[in-house]
C-alpha cells in the first residue's frame, strides 16, 4: 500500500512524501535538509517536479547527489533526468502515473495523477489550492481557467495535494467572494480547527473544491455579480470572470 504524507518546510510549503514498501519518492523538494530528516537512513528512489519556483526545486541538487535518485519533472528544469510532457504515462511505485499540461501560475507547469488501489491522487503544485488557485506569473488567466478546467474534470473524490498551506487565507477570500455559499463557512470551520491543530488542512478533495473555490465557480451567480462589482464586463464570459476574481484577490 502506498502512503502519501506532507513534509512542511519554509513558512507554508508542503512537500509530499510517497512511501511503497521501502521505495521512497517526493515531490516539489524545496528544501533538501526536512526530507533527509525525515528518511532518516532510507534511500529516496527519486523526485517528482511540478513547476520550475525555487521553493519547489531548491533540494533537488542536494538530494540528487546525496540518494543518486531520478528526477521527474518539466525538461527545462537544471537536474531533470526523466523529462516529462503532457499525455504521458509512466509507472512508479507499482502504480499508474500520467501527466498534463496546466500554464497559467508558470509556462512549464505540470499535473501529476497518481492512480492508486482504485483512488485518484493529484498533485498540481501551484495550479490549485484548496479554495483558491495559483498566481499568474507567467501564462494568462484563460491558459489557466482552461488548466483548471482539466483539473476538475478528474473524478470528484480524487485527493488533491496542493504544494502550500494557503487554505484559511483563501476561504476568506471565497467568502468575500461568495458570501451565500454555507459550504464556504462549514469549511473555514473545519479548517480553523484542523490549523489550531497545527494539522494539514490538505489533501482536498475535486468534489469539495467544486463546491468552496471561487475560481472554479465562474457560474455562480453571486461570484459573477461580486465580479462586475470589481470590474468584470456584465455579460463576461466565464475567463473574464475567472481574470477579474484573480486580479481581486491579488490584492485582497
Ligand atoms: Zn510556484
Amino acid at each position: 500500500m502506498i502512503t502519501i504524507r506532507p513534509i512542511p518546510a519554509f513558512s507554508d510549503n508542503y512537500i509530499w512524501h510517497l512511501q511503497q514498501d521501502r521505495e521512497h519518492w517526493v515531490v516539489d523538494p524545496g528544501d533538501a535538509d526536512p526530507v533527509i530528516e525525515v528518511l532518516g537512513g532510507a534511500h529516496l528512489s527519486g523526485i517528482l517536479l511540478t513547476h520550475h519556483h525555487f521553493d519547489h526545486t531548491g533540494g533537488v541538487k542536494t538530494l540528487k547527489e546525496k540518494y543518486d535518485c531520478e528526477v521527474f519533472g518539466p525538461g527545462s528544469i537544471e537536474g531533470v533526468t526523466h523529462p516529462i510532457q503532457d499525455g504521458d504515462q509512466f509507472s512508479l511505485m507499482g502504480c499508474d502515473w500520467r501527466v498534463l499540461s496546466v500554464p497559467g501560475h508558470t509556462l512549464d507547469h505540470l499535473a501529476l495523477i497518481l492512480e492508486a488501489e482504485g483512488d485518484t491522487h493529484l498533485f498540481c503544485g501551484d495550479t490549485l489550492f484548496a479554495a483558491g488557485c495559483g498566481r499568474l506569473f507567467e501564462g494568462t488567466p484563460e491558459q489557466m481557467y482552461h488548466s483548471l478546467s482539466r483539473l476538475t474534470s478528474l473524478p470528484r473524490d480524487t485527493k488533491v495535494y496542493c504544494a502550500h498551506e494557503y487554505t484559511l487565507a483563501n476561504l476568506a477570500f471565497a467568502s468575500a467572494a461568495e458570501p451565500g455559499n454555507q459550504a464556504i463557512g462549514k469549511r473555514i470551520a473545519e479548517a480553523q480547527e484542523t490549523r489550531q491543530q497545527d494539522r494539514p488542512t490538505l489533501p482536498s478533495t475535486i468534489g469539495l473544491e467544486l463546491e468552496t473555490n471561487p475560481f472554479l465557480r465562474t457560474q455562480s451567480e453571486e461570484i459573477r455579480t461580486n465580479a462586475v462589482a470589481h470590474g468584470a464586463d456584465v455579460k463576461g464570459n466565464p475567463v473574464e470572470i475567472f481574470a477579474t476574481l484573480r486580479q481581486w484577490k491579488d490584492t485582497f
